[in-house]
C-alpha cells in the first residue's frame, strides 16, 4: 500500500487498528519526499531523524494500548514562518537563513502535544509576501499538478506538499489569501480561520492585524481534525479569542438543506477566467440541488479592498520588519564601517526585492503628512469592507465565490509585474481585513488544472463552512 497517499483520518484508523505503524507511515512519506521533492521543492528543511523518533514514540504508545489523538503519528509539514524550537525557521529569507528559534510557536507546541510527526518546514514567498512562492530567496516551488506552473503563495510549499503526497497535512499562514490561493492552485483544502481563532504566537509577523494560521489538507474531514488540534485561546497571543472551541468533526454532516447561500456579484467580474466561473457556478448549482437557498447579493466596497490591503499590509510589515537590524539575531553584514552602515547593509543584503518594496510602500504610507491620506483612509475602507460582510450575513449564512480569478499560472509569468501578481488575491484579501473565516476547496478543473471554490462564513462560523464543504465533497 502507498501509505503516503492516506488522509489523516484514514491513517489514524489504520494506526489505531494496528494495521500500520507510524514509523512505516513516516518512512513512506520520507521516501516519497526523497523521490519527488527534488522536482517539487516544497521543503526548505526536512527533519527525518526527529520525525522518526517521534513516530517511534507514538508506536510505543499504541503498542501499550494507550489512547492517542487523531493527529498522533501523522506526518505533518509546517510553513517555514512558524517557529519550531531547535529547527531552522527561515521565512524563506536570507535575513533569517540560519535562524534557529529557541521556542515553539503555539501551533507547533500543540502539534507536538498531540504527538503529530513534524516532517519538515515548507517553502514560502519571503516573509509570506507573494502569491506564487517565487519570492522565496532560496528557490521556487513547483505545482505538483503541472510542474511548469506555480503552486500559488505564499504557503506554496505547504499546499504542494499536501498535493504531492509528501505530507499528510500541513499548516500555512494567511494574511490576504496565502492559505486559500495555494490550496486552490494545487487542488487541496485550505482554511483561513476567524481572526483570533488560532494562536499567532510564534508565527513570524507580517501584518499582525491580518495574519492567521490555517490548515491545508487532502479533504474536509482532515481540515476539521487539524482545526481541533490548533484552535483555541492562548494567553501568549493578545488577539486570541476566549470562546470555547467546538469539536469541528461534528460539523461533518452532508446537509445544507435550507442553508442561505449568498453569491456576491462583485466576485464575478471581468478578468475572471470563463472556465473558473463555470466551475464555481457548477458548485453553486450543486448546492441548489442539495437543497440550499441560493440568492445574489452585493458587497459594494469589494473594489476598494485591494488598494486598502496594499496600504495596511505593507504599513504593518514595515514596522514588523524593523526588528531585523543585524544586531539581535539573524543575518548581519560583515563589511559595516559603523552602526548605521551596518543597519543599511544588513537590510540591503538580507531582504529580497518584494520585501523591500513592501517596506518602502508601508513606510511611505505611515510617514507624517501621508498617514491620514493613506493609512487612515485605508483603515476606514477596512471598516466598510467589514460592514459589507456584516450586511450580507444578515441575509445569508455563507457567501460563495471563486478563490482566484484564474487557475495556476506559469512560473515566471507574473514576476515582472507586481500589479498582476497582487491581482491574483483580489477575491481572497477581503476576508482578512474583515476577520471572517474562509474555506477554499476544489470544485472542478480547467484543462486539468484545479479550480477552487471559496466559502466565507460569519465570525466563528467555521463549522458551517466545514458542513458546506463536506456536503459538496460528498456529492462530487
Ligand atoms: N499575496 C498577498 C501578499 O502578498 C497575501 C499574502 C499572504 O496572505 N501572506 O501580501
Amino acid at each position: 500500500m502507498e501509505l503516503y497517499k492516506l488522509t489523516v483520518h484514514e491513517a489514524h484508523e489504520l494506526l489505531t487498528k494496528k494495521q500500520i505503524t507510524s514509523v512505516e507511515l513516516t518512512r513512506s512519506v520520507l521516501e516519497r519526499i526523497a523521490q519527488v521533492d527534488p522536482t517539487i521543492r516544497a521543503y526548505i528543511t526536512v527533519t527525518p531523524d526527529l520525525a522518526l523518533e517521534q513516530a517511534q514514540r507514538v508506536d510505543e504508545k499504541l503498542a501499550k494500548g494507550e489512547r492517542v489523538s487523531p493527529l498522533a503519528g501523522i506526518p505533518i509539514a509546517v510553513k517555514d514562518n512558524i517557529c519550531t524550537k531547535g529547527v531552522r525557521t527561515t521565512c524563506a529569507s536570507r535575513i533569517l537563513e540560519n535562524f534557529v528559534p529557541p521556542y515553539d510557536a503555539t501551533v507547533a507546541r500543540q502539534l507536538r502535544a498531540l504527538d503529530a510527526v513534524i516532517v519538515g518546514k515548507t517553502n514560502l514567498d519571503e516573509f509570506a509576501m507573494g502569491s506564487s512562492t517565487e519570492n522565496s530567496a532560496f528557490f521556487p516551488t513547483r505545482n505538483p499538478r503541472d510542474v511548469e506552473r506555480v503552486p500559488g503563495g505564499s504557503s506554496g510549499g505547504s499546499a504542494a506538499a499536501v498535493a504531492a503526497d509528501i505530507a499528510i497535512a500541513a499548516l500555512g499562514s494567511d494574511t490576504g489569501g496565502s492559505v486559500r490561493l495555494p490550496a486552490s492552485f494545487c487542488g487541496v483544502v485550505g482554511l483561513k480561520p476567524t481572526y483570533g481563532r488560532v494562536s499567532r504566537y510564534g508565527l513570524v509577523a507580517f501584518a499582525s492585524s491580518l495574519d492567521q494560521i490555517g490548515p491545508l489538507t487532502k479533504d474536509i474531514a482532515d481540515c476539521a481534525l487539524v482545526m481541533n488540534g490548533i484552535a483555541g485561546y492562548d494567553r501568549m497571543d493578545s488577539t486570541s479569542l476566549p470562546e470555547p472551541v467546538p469539536d469541528y468533526t461534528k460539523a461533518l454532516v452532508p446537509d445544507v438543506r435550507g442553508l442561505r447561500v449568498g453569491v456576491p456579484r462583485e466576485y464575478f467580474v471581468a478578468g475572471i477566467e470563463p472556465g473558473v466561473e463555470k466551475a464555481v457556478r457548477g458548485a453553486i448549482d450543486r448546492l441548489v440541488a442539495l437543497g440550499a437557498q441560493v440568492g445574489e447579493t452585493s458587497m459594494p466596497h469589494t473594489k476598494y479592498a485591494l488598494a486598502a490591503y496594499y496600504i495596511i499590509a505593507p504599513a504593518e510589515a514595515s514596522t514588523n520588519l524593523a526588528r531585523y537590524d543585524g544586531i539581535k539575531y539573524g543575518f548581519s553584514t560583515r563589511d559595516a564601517t559603523d552602526m548605521l552602515d551596518g543597519y543599511f547593509k544588513t537590510r540591503q543584503q538580507g531582504f529580497g526585492p518584494e520585501v523591500k518594496r513592501r517596506i518602502m510602500l508601508g513606510t511611505y504610507a505611515l510617514s507624517a503628512g501621508y498617514y491620514d491620506a493613506y493609512y487612515l483612509k485605508a483603515e476606514k475602507v477596512r471598516t466598510l469592507i467589514k460592514h459589507d460582510f456584516d450586511e450580507a450575513f444578515q441575509k445569508f449564512d455563507v457567501l460563495v465565490a471563486p478563490t482566484a480569478p484564474t487557475v495556476a499560472f506559469k512560473i515566471g509569468e507574473r514576476m515582472a509585474n507586481p500589479m498582476a501578481m497582487y491581482l491574483t488575491d483580489i477575491f481572497t484579501l477581503t476576508a482578512n481585513p474583515a476577520g471572517v473565516p474562509a474555506l477554499a476547496l476544489p470544485c472542478g478543473q480547467v484543462e486539468g488544472l484545479p479550480v477552487g471554490l471559496q466559502i466565507f462564513g460569519k465570525p466563528l462560523g467555521e463549522e458551517t463552512l466545514l458542513r458546506v464543504g463536506y456536503a459538496l465533497e460528498q456529492a462530487h
